[in-house]
């Protein structure tokens, strides 16, 4: 027998014999000699009738709707989705038997708060599919079992994270208690409580067993007509351009045959790069070992919750009347060269690496100490750069969609992943904000960079278990995108921020507390220049632009060439996939990054640095699908952007340009090329934090030059650098939305407060028009509502809204607005009594903000508290 305690200490004194970073493969074994293969857990079930040389369980169709690649738990929540909604023909390949990859050996914990909305809304679906929808489809139990979840907190930080988890869980129904030191003795009495700061307790948490859970959804999927083909790996993958250029998939290859598709979905787990390679598909996922162990039977720790121990980073599962112990370790294995032939297989844990865990797991659960290991359980997992799954449609290859990079946590997303994957595949749209899911979320040049890819994964990895604070910027990967005023900046005391691979600034003062309020309050008073060069900035151009602009966007942008219109684009149910400027330009005499030549239609487009891959994605799916004449050139690169803001603007930038900048010459909303410092630039009359101000596009050569010519001219008028938290304060005082936060693919823009984006009494169709018409008919069932709260208390978003007593929302994005000295608050509310929400009923409440369990009276607001009469920024002050 080898207590817990002897492990940490041979391996203290160096006695341990680890295995080592030259990892085998191997079934059933352990270093310690006590695991041995009837001890680890499902192998009963699983390993019987293990033969690849079997071939295939069923015979193969000819053709198919679908093809979903990958029996574990993704591949398997996703057909039975696909089967639920009505998809035909649906076939599911899986190489070895059903659960062979990751899934088989699952710790299966499912924790029902997270700190993100969508994902508390995802583990929702996956808890209801698992605890009661598939019984109740095939009368069958998935082995689920709610014994609750208790997470520890060893400081007040981490207690405050918790708090505003419970907070959040109040919205969404989720019951939820913070217990003191004594009360969690009470509740787990082998518990050491000696050092805990306080605990949450979640009693409907649980775990999912694998075969259970993945068995019953293939049950019920294949009732309902789709096909579970094992022992058939995927060797290949068609694929054919369209007349237009696009490559589709078209077919799936396997030993045994082919099966013609235009849809493959990749859950494929740590192969799915392997299998995206087929497509011509990067999926940016690293293979990692991640581990547990399982020990001896514990008296008394029957029925007890499951635990996860964020600061020891350390969790403990109940498995019957034993406990399961796992981790994230700072310094993981990497699986270098995935294997093909990997099926049911564990690797020999490496105890140096693990210990960590066990010295973390007996200190909170001393009994531990005296217990023995039965088994331990190293298998493979994928992780990601930001430690978020991969999903969504590819943008190399229309019809090849990722369901992959679950980062340890895809049992408990596995049916709310399922469920969009599904609803992405009918509707070309998944149903909820699954942006941070999303493949489009990564610039496509870092999801080709493998050093990018691993540096940031491990990183991610490492942090899985620290507090979220806001603010936070990742370490590794860093300045893979450089703008061109990156170097100038830096010199001046650039703290930056990084976006979408991008170093954006996030404000200036290296040495000393974030001066946001500076910033701020600089810009309100005399003005600030914005280095916003990472911006996305594409030029849609042909014979079809025209055509292609009234359909993609909600506002009318080629009423009046000159103006630069800010305007929304839509998905077919109205929600909001992006909000940005389109300035229609005429085609350039002498070509430059400036003034493009071109044939018909052109419009130059200006959106948000970190969302410029979907947006393009978005825009070349839409002409795609229309099969409209005219092309989208990204000259992102190309160009910079200075955009400088505040009261004395005009007056310095008047010395710079040479424009008549007045009022009647240059009014708010327009564009004119310009010279500034002698260089050729596109100015442009707008705003995204309130103030008069003008945005230079500049192309790259030049921007040094122009931006010391703006600082010189400045320097009297007490000119200020100024950063991205600056604008994220400055915008929210305004009441400006930002994309994924306030503004998502879920809200529509009459909820968002936005109609008058949308050309509604034009007769002009657009992308989504018809379901805002029935929105508008109807009634909005919820509303984006502007909070400010009177006493000063920090908000950063999840607090939940209460309206005359009852939970109505949450909130979205919160900051503090210095102008007015105030903590201020978006967020959608609904009517807890159902039907429409108008201003009527907006104004007509009495509200309170919740923050980690404490409520903080709050006055909302149907108008921006900052200068609701828009006067800044039209040069009235
Ligand atoms: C130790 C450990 C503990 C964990 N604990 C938890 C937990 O508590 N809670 C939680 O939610 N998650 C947990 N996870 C993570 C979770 O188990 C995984 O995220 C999940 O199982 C991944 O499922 P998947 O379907 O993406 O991948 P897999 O289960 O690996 O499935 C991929 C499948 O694709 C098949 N395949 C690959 N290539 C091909 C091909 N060419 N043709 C056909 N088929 C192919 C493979 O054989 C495999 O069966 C844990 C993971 C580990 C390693």
């Amino acid at each position: 027998m080898s207590y817990l305690s002897n492990v940490v200490r041979r391996a203290a004194s160096r006695q341990m014999p680890a295995s080592g970073r030259n990892v085998r493969l191997r079934c059933f074994s352990s270093e310690l000699g006590q695991t041995t293969e009837k001890s680890v857990p499902y192998h009963k079930t699983l390993k019987e009738e293990r033969s690849q040389d079997k071939g295939p369980t069923r015979p193969l169709p000819k053709s198919a709707n679908v093809v979903v690649v990958g029996g574990g738990s993704l591949g398997c929540q996703t057909i039975y989705h696909l089967a639920k909604m009505g998809v035909s023909n649906v076939v599911l390949l899986e190489r070895d038997r059903l659960t062979s990859g990751t899934t088989w050996h699952t710790a299966g914990l499912l924790w029902q708060l997270r700190p993100s909305d969508v994902e508390v809304e995802l583990l929702a679906h996956t808890r209801n599919v698992v605890s009661k929808d598939l019984e109740e489809e095939t009368g069958l139990h998935t082995g689920w079992i709610q014994n609750g979840g208790l997470f520890i907190a060893s400081n007040k930080q981490r207690l405050d994270e918790y708090k505003r988890l419970m907070s959040l869980g109040k919205v969404y129904g989720i019951e939820s208690y913070v217990l003191s030191p004594a009360e969690t003795k009470e509740l787990y009495p082998h518990m050491n409580v000696d050092d805990l700061y306080g605990t949450l307790y979640v009693p409907k948490d649980g775990t999912m067993d694998p075969a259970g859970t993945c068995t019953t959804l293939s049950r019920a999927a294949t009732t309902r007509g789709a096909s579970v083909i094992e022992n058939c790996p995927v060797t290949g993958i068609q694929v054919t351009a369209d007349d237009l250029g696009m490559q589709r998939v078209a077919a799936v290859e396997t030993n045994y045959g082919t099966i013609q598709t235009p849809c493959v979905v990749n859950c494929a787990g740590v192969w799915a790069r392997a299998l995206g390679q087929m497509a011509g598909v990067n999926v940016p996922l690293v293979a990692m070992q991640h581990a547990y162990v399982v020990t001896e039977r514990i008296e008394g720790i029957q029925n007890m919750p499951n635990v996860r121990d964020h600061d020891a980073s350390v969790y403990l599962r109940l498995q019957g009347d034993a406990l399961s112990v796992g981790g994230y370790e700072s310094n993981p294995i990497f699986w270098e060269e995935v294997s093909e032939k990997f099926a049911f297989g564990l690797f020999d844990l490496d105890w140096d690496v693990f210990m960590q865990h066990i010295e973390g797991a007996i200190n909170r659960v001393p009994v531990l100490e005296k217990t023995g290991i039965k088994s331990t359980v190293c298998g493979p997992e994928s992780f990601t750069p930001d430690h978020k799954p991969l999903m969504g449609e590819a943008p190399e290859v229309r019809g090849f969609f990722l369901g992959c990079g679950f980062n340890s946590a895809g049992m408990m997303l596995g049916g709310g992943c399922g469920k969009e994957l599904a609803h992405w595949i009918i509707h070309g749209r998944p149903e909820k904000d699954m942006y941070g899911y999303d493949i489009r979320r990564f610039h496509r040049s870092l999801t080709a960079n493998n050093r990018w890819i691993r540096e940031r994964s491990h990183e991610s990895y490492a942090k899985n278990y620290s507090v979220v604070f806001p603010y936070d910027e990742p370490l590794a990967g860093r300045n893979m995108r450089r703008d061109p005023l990156h170097e100038e900046l830096l010199q001046q005391g650039c703290v930056y921020q990084e976006r979408h691979g991008w170093e954006r600034p996030g404000w200036f003062n290296p040495r000393g507390a974030a001066p946001i309020k500076n910033e701020c309050l600089t810009c309100r008073n005399a003005l600030a220049v914005f280095d916003m060069s990472y911006f996305g900035k594409f030029y849609l151009v042909g014979p079809e632009a025209r055509k292609a602009a009234d359909w993609l966007f909600t506002a009318d942008v080629s009423k009046s060439p000159g103006l630069t219109i800010y305007t929304c684009m839509l998905n077919k149910h109205g929600g909001v996939e992006s909000d940005l400027t389109v300035s229609q330009i005429s085609p350039g005499t002498q070509v430059s990054s400036l003034t493009p030549a071109f044939e018909g239609d052109g419009y130059y487009l200006a959106v948000g640095g970190a969302v410029a891959q979907h947006n393009w994605s978005h825009i070349t799916t839409v002409l795609q699908d229309m099969r409209l004449q005219c092309k989208l050139v990204d000259c992102s690169e190309e160009l910079g952007m200075i955009s400088i803001q505040g009261p004395a603007s005009r007056m310095v930038l008047q010395e710079v340009l040479d424009a008549d900048l007045s009022n009647e010459a240059f009014p708010f909303s327009s564009h004119k090329l310009v010279k500034a410092a002698g260089c050729m630039v596109r100015a442009m009359r707008l705003s995204f934090v309130g103030e008069m101000g003008w945005e230079l596009h500049v192309p790259k050569q030049d921007c040094v030059r122009v931006y010391q010519a703006v600082m010189k001219a400045g320097a009297g008028h007490g000119i200020t650098n100024a950063g991205y938290r600056a604008i994220d304060s400055l915008s929210i005082e305004k009441g400006y939305r930002h994309w994924h936060a306030d503004l998502r693919p879920d809200d529509t823009p009459l909820e968002a407060g936005l109609a008058f984006t949308c050309k509604l009494k034009s007769s002009i169709p657009f992308l989504g028009r018809k379901a805002l018409e029935i929105q508008k008919a109807t009634g909005v069932l919820r509303r984006l509502v502007c909070f400010t709260i009177d006493e000063t208390v920090p908000m950063f978003g999840l607090e939940a809204i209460w309206r005359n007593g009852k939970v109505v929302g949450h909130i979205r994005r919160a900051d503090f607005g210095f102008a007015i000295n105030k903590t201020i608050a978006y967020g959608y509310i609904w009517n807890p009594d159902g039907g429409p929400v108008s201003l009527e009923f907006v104004k007509s409440g009495e509200y309170m903000l919740e923050r980690m369990g404490a409520t903080y009276p709050a006055t909302a607001h149907t108008k921006s508290p900052f200068d609701p009469e828009n006067k800044r920024v039209k040069g009235i002050y």
